[in-house]
């Protein structure tokens, strides 16, 4: 089975609301193996909707629609669909007494409003998705060699609740009758940083395109490159076989640069091993002003590990609260690598942890040099009584640079811990 989505309204189409409703209409179905193959987005215009969905149904025959199913004039989905089948309209005098009666529930007091009555307003010979959610019904129509649409309310809420309760139950009953063993889309994601998206795909060799028959998707974001893996077109036994055997090889081939899989977090990933290690963590944050502590602390059970940190934002600071020498300042300079040292030394004994990071750097947009410009951001990571350091030239704007220097350090300490 293959469907459109063709989502309804002329917000979407300026671009006052993002359309989270074709992205939510995805997920279910493809779970089951059921492919979105198009998206199209139309605005509260009647020809444009009967367009859009006359030329959906004419490719798979089956289509979804979200949006313009409320009680105002640029309402107007039904309609235009219901004669698109060449159907008329009909007042469902059993919508109208379930809008009364919710009415009645809000308290508002008087008559429902003759607006509302629209909304009982429904195609001839469909069938309704009942809506648990708010006011407007689904509506699903078939013509005679089994085309259909189903119509969902815009407001996302309503339509994730129908999309779950009364639509999904329909199509799997369909994939039910339709095919004998069901086949699934299903995916599985390794979580790289600290490494480039080509470099990936270097390393990755002849993985790098559709190993095992898996299609393989690049996804890099600002923490790094996500590696995803999708099984189509096979029950879901084979699926996970095989996407397990697709991991194992992605694995074994760019080893440490992965440090998790699915929504893992880095922070998470470093806590745990610091938990199991019995370890302590103490920070010493320049250019991030607090991101690695906000970062360590939003994962729950973070107390276990993480004494706390400094914000030494300026040199008296770095000197007075972590210990950094006036002769380092005034021979490297705030960012370099040996006043990061002296930094996470100085956290480390003066918070009595077993571990502490530090990161200085510049952030930019105003204060690089051509030695050390924008994006220029040491690294350290003292263990005991020795510090390793490093420096990072890291891309992006403000907020970025310092994201990144953030995600930078965890994996820095990620990886002093593996060795
Ligand atoms: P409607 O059912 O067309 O009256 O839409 C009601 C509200 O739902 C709109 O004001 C939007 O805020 C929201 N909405 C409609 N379509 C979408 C969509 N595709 N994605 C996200 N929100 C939407
Ligand atoms: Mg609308």
């Amino acid at each position: 089975m293959q469907i459109e989505v063709v989502t309804i309204g002329d917000e979407l189409l300026l671009g006052f609301t993002v359309d989270t409703n074709a992205a939510h209409l995805a997920r279910a179905p493809a779970a089951r193996g059921v492919a979105i193959v198009r998206r199209s987005t139309c605005g509260d215009d009647a020809s444009e909707i009967a367009a859009a969905v006359r030329e959906a149904l004419d490719r798979t025959g089956a289509v979804i629609t979200t949006g313009g199913l409320g009680p105002t004039a640029d309402d107007m989905t039904k309609e235009a669909i219901a004669a698109l089948f060449g159907r008329g309209m009909r007042l469902d005098e059993a919508i109208v007494e379930s809008l009364r009666a919710r009415w009645l529930k809000r308290g508002w007091g008087g008559e429902l409003p003759k607006s509302n009555l629209q909304q009982a307003m429904i195609p001839e010979g469909c069938e309704i998705l009942v809506n648990n959610h708010g006011s407007a019904p689904g509506i699903w129509l078939e013509d005679a060699r089994g085309r259909w649409v189903a119509m969902l309310p815009g407001v996302p809420r309503e339509m994730r609740g129908m999309l779950a309760d009364a639509l999904m139950p329909r199509i799997e009953a369909r994939l039910a009758a339709a095919t004998s063993a069901p086949t699934v889309i299903r995916s599985r994601t390794l979580r790289t940083t600290g490494i480039a998206e080509s470099a990936l795909a270097d390393k990755l060799g002849e993985l790098a395109k559709a190993p095992f028959g898996l299609s393989l998707a690049y996804l890099p974001q600002t923490s790094g490159v996500d590696l995803r893996l999708t099984s189509r077109g096979r029950t879901a036994a084979e699926a996970d076989a095989l996407l397990a055997r697709g991991a194992t090889a992605l694995r074994e081939r760019i080893g440490p640069v992965v440090y998790g899989e699915g929504v893992d977090d880095l922070a998470a990933v470093v806590l745990q091993t610091m938990r199991e290690r019995h370890l302590t963590l103490a920070l010493a944050e320049s250019c991030t002003g607090g991101l690695l502590g906000a970062r360590l602390t939003a994962i729950p059970g973070s107390s276990d590990v993480l004494l706390g940190g400094v914000v030494a934002y300026a040199n008296a600071v770095k000197q007075s609260q972590l210990g950094v020498r006036e002769a380092t300042l005034s021979a490297h300079g705030a960012v370099s690598e040996e006043t990061a040292r002296e930094m996470a030394l100085g956290a480390r004994e003066r918070l009595g942890a077993s571990v502490a990071i530090a990161v200085t750097g510049v952030a930019g947009p105003g204060g690089g040099t051509p030695e050390k410009p924008v994006g220029h951001v040491c690294f350290a990571v003292a263990i005991g009584d020795d510090a390793q350091t490093f420096t990072a030239n890291l891309i992006g704007d403000r907020a970025e640079i310092r994201e990144r220097a953030a995600q930078t350090a965890l994996n820095a300490l990620r990886r002093a811990l593996a060795t």
